[in-house]
């Protein structure tokens, strides 16, 4: 059911999901005259320039080798490019929505190549060593009274975070707000949440994962003899554990980039935690989708973070080392982003390799990739479903249109193609 309405020349979304951060705000009410969002109500800083920084995208649907190309010629070049190679790897999905996933899923499934969520496998791999206590924003909302911000700075990532769900909203048990909630942070900089917090904790550089292993030793009883670790007065430490001691619902919030054994730590942490209270912890990711390109995966295959297709095998892990990365000939990229494979260890590998570009960027850039291909804009020009960084599915309404398909469209196009010329 279409929710807008027309005031005078203009269309009014109300309700509208903002994906420029893993808040995933679904409060916005976007206001469009023809192809231009004039202006979104209830958006942060941040918000506002993801809606109001959409311009309408000119120029050719695609590129091949640089020069323009219509749809047609650009799927049977890049159908031929993946289904010549003998191991394709198909990455990036964060901008994209859950119908997307499922597309690339089959895509990669059909080519017999891999499926990698950058960024997810070591995060994984820790959390199915010591599992994970976790909750909604909704409840931390209604029931943390001590929350502890580690090596996070919301206040400028997730501007709304704090107002909307974790610090000032009254609920029938935190009826103060702000005033019933206890707000630690613990960072090695000086950071916009660290001057907000109750207990500000600078620790040194480097010394993160001393510091969780102390805090774990420290909610045991254990008996520590020193005078500073990790940069921090001992009794610092102290006064956080007697804060966790008192906490009836305490949240770790934590930055989803956070390195694996980060995440081990953490989590360890407030399981030892939920021995003496109630205890929940959660990663603050970016904007897009990324929680939801994991879930697709986990329910298509049993496999989150990355995958190899092998015929008459089934779907194989490869977390381990991730061989498909590594021994990758061809690589779809399936993000608004071209840069999303500069973040991995196998960049400059995977740089000498023809590349395939689905981009939702207004301004693509046409050498990229052997082959680029517009798409619809992530969270302005697309609808289907998006996931909340706690794992909440909310709707995506695309609130302008497009002249470019969406990126499950393509993803379908080019398998229809791999299967044609099989055939
Ligand atoms: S907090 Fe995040 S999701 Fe909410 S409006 Fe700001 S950028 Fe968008």
């Amino acid at each position: 059911m279409d929710p807008s309405r027309t005031v005078d020349d203009r269309r009014i979304w109300p309700d509208s999901v903002c994906t420029a951060c893993g808040c995933l705000c679904d409060d916005i009410v976007v206001k469009v005259k023809g192809d231009r969002i004039l202006e979104a109500q209830g958006a942060c800083s941040i918000g506002e320039g993801h809606f109001l920084g959409n311009r309408r995208g000119d120029g050719p649907e695609a590129w091949i080798h640089g020069e323009p190309a219509n749809f047609d010629e650009a799927v049977e070049r890049a159908a031929i490019l993946l289904a010549g190679a003998s191991c394709p790897l198909v990455i990036g999905l964060q901008e994209c929505t859950t119908e997307g996933h499922r597309a690339a899923v089959e895509l990669a499934e059909s080519i017999g190549g891999g499926l990698e969520v950058p960024g997810v496998s070591a995060t994984i791999l820790s959390l199915q060593s010591v599992g994970e206590v976790t909750c909604t924003l909704g409840e931390i909302q209604n029931r943390a009274d001590f929350v502890l911000i580690w090596r996070a700075d919301p206040v400028r990532t997730h501007p709304r975070l704090f107002s909307r769900h974790v610090l000032e909203p009254r609920s029938d048990f935190l009826p103060g707000g702000r005033n019933d909630r206890f707000l630690a942070v613990v960072d090695i900089r000086e950071t916009t949440t660290l001057k907000e917090a109750d207990l500000a904790i600078p620790m040194d550089e480097g010394a993160e994962v001393e510091a969780l292993w102390l805090l774990r030793a420290l909610v045991k009883g254990i008996a520590i003899e020193a005078e500073q670790i990790a940069g921090v007065a001992l009794k610092d430490w102290q006064a956080l554990v007697e804060r966790f001691r008192a906490a009836r619902y305490g949240a770790i919030l934590y930055d989803g980039r956070s390195n694996g054994l980060s995440v081990r730590g953490i989590h360890s942490l407030v399981r030892e935690l939920n021995e003496r209270t109630r205890f929940v912890v959660m990663p603050l990711h970016s904007g897009g989708n990324g929680v939801g390109a994991r879930n697709v995966l986990t329910w298509r295959t049993g496999l989150p973070g990355a995958v190899r297709f092998v015929e008459g095998q089934g779907p194989l892990s490869s977390d381990a080392g991730l061989p498909s990365a590594t021994a990758a000939d061809a690589v779809l990229v399936v993000s608004g982003n071209p840069m999303v494979m500069d973040n991995e260890p196998t960049t400059e590998v995977r740089r000498k390799i023809p590349r395939v570009l689905l981009t939702g960027n207004q301004e693509p850039h046409p050498q990229a990739a052997e082959v680029v291909i517009r798409t619809a804009a992530f969270g302005i020009e697309t609808s289907g479903t998006v996931y909340r960084m706690d794992g909440v599915p909310l709707p995506l309404r695309a609130v302008v249109a497009s002249r470019f398909p969406t990126v499950e469209a393509v993803l379908r196009s080019i398998e229809h193609r791999v299967r044609e010329r099989r055939a």
